[in-house]
């Protein structure tokens, strides 16, 4: 029974890809490198390098590997480009996704777990998260997100299909023994950044906003230690193997940190002070983001294991080391 592992080169696909052949599960990898790295993908993983819109090449790949289930990671995630470039965003994310999604379909698909965003809940919603609060996206990324999740749903009631979405959080760090890791050279991701500064490979980390409504005005986030989303996956993929139905689950800890608690953390596991620039809010981001993860814990029986600040740093500064040399 293998799995179709769309964007496995990527960062969050890669370490899913690591985590089920660890455990001796086949796996194809279908990913464009557009921003994917094929040396992050485990030696033990078929790989096919082309789009998921490609129809034909779906259909092969799944028949021809015997394909009963995919992970649907593959698209464009950066918010502000979503803004700048929407059509392309709704090209990636969704018309793509629809091609999948109809070749999945047609080739006898039933199990299919999707990538989606925290960013897709409204912005009052109530804080943690649950999954059933409101959504209302802003962003052209994270409404692809959620018009491809209303896609999923309606194939769902309509086919012989089921599907888990899992909304993440904020993914940060890297796979604890250094195979894979965040390779995006523009990364904008906090502790991404606060790796390169760390590292002396950027002068400064800029503060964005030091006037939220948060206890010490910097905005908080649910910080997810990679191996453990990849864990996540896992969970749900054995889920829909045994028979569950479609669902959707929180991906976070439930634990808000501020942006000065992750300054704090960087400069308690190097050592040394992190060169700071306080500066303006960056426009569209929410003062706060923390999952609600009980249905995650509860029905899939997800346990966190890396959820240390300080390890996640140190993952993430471990493999900005590895990367860039
Ligand atoms: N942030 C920051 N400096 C940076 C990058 C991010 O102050 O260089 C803040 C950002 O305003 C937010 C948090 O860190 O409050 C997480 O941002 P990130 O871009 O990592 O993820 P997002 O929540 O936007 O998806």
């Amino acid at each position: 029974m293998t799995t179709l592992i769309t964007g496995g080169a990527g960062y969050i696909g890669s370490h899913t890809v690591h985590a089920l052949l660890d455990r001796g599960d086949a796996v194809v990898v279908l990913d464009n490198l557009s921003t994917g790295v094929r040396a992050q993908v485990g030696e033990k993983a078929a790989f096919v390098q082309g789009d998921v819109a490609d129809t034909a090449l779906v259909r092969e790949t799944i028949a021809g590997h015997g394909v009963a289930s995919v992970i649907h990671f593959a698209g464009s995630i950066v918010v502000p480009e979503s803004v700048a470039d929407p059509l392309s965003y709704y090209e990636n994310n969704v018309v793509k996704s629809r091609a999948l999604i109809q070749a999945c379909v047609a080739a006898g698909i039933r199990n299919f777990i999707f990538s989606s965003t925290a960013t897709v809940y409204a912005e009052d919603a109530p804080q943690p998260l649950a999954e059933g609060a409101p959504k209302a996206p802003i962003s052209p990324y994270a409404r692809s997100k959620l018009m491809t999740e209303w896609m999923l749903e309606d194939v769902s009631r309509a086919h012989d299909f089921r599907h888990t979405v899992l909304r993440y959080f904020n993914v940060a760090g890297a796979d604890p023994q250094g195979r894979t890791g965040q390779s995006t050279p523009k990364a904008t991701h906090l502790i991404k950044r606060a790796a390169m500064v760390a590292l002396g490979r950027v002068p400064h980390l800029d503060i964005f906003g030091t006037d939220y409504p948060t206890p010490d005005g910097t905005g908080v986030r649910d910080y997810i230690h990679v191996s453990d989303l990849a864990a996540a996956h896992l969970l749900a993929l054995d889920a829909l193997r045994g028979g569950a139905g479609t669902t959707s689950y929180n991906c976070g800890y439930g634990r808000g940190l501020s942006v000065r608690e992750v300054v704090a953390g960087v400069e308690r596991v190097t050592g040394r002070p992190l060169p700071v620039r306080e500066g303006p809010r960056r426009p569209g981001d929410p003062p706060t983001l923390v999952a609600d993860p009980r249905r995650i814990k509860s029905e899939l029986g997800w346990v966190p294991r890396h959820d240390g600040l300080d390890g996640i740093i140190r993952s993430a500064i471990a493999w900005e080391r590895r990367f860039n040399t």
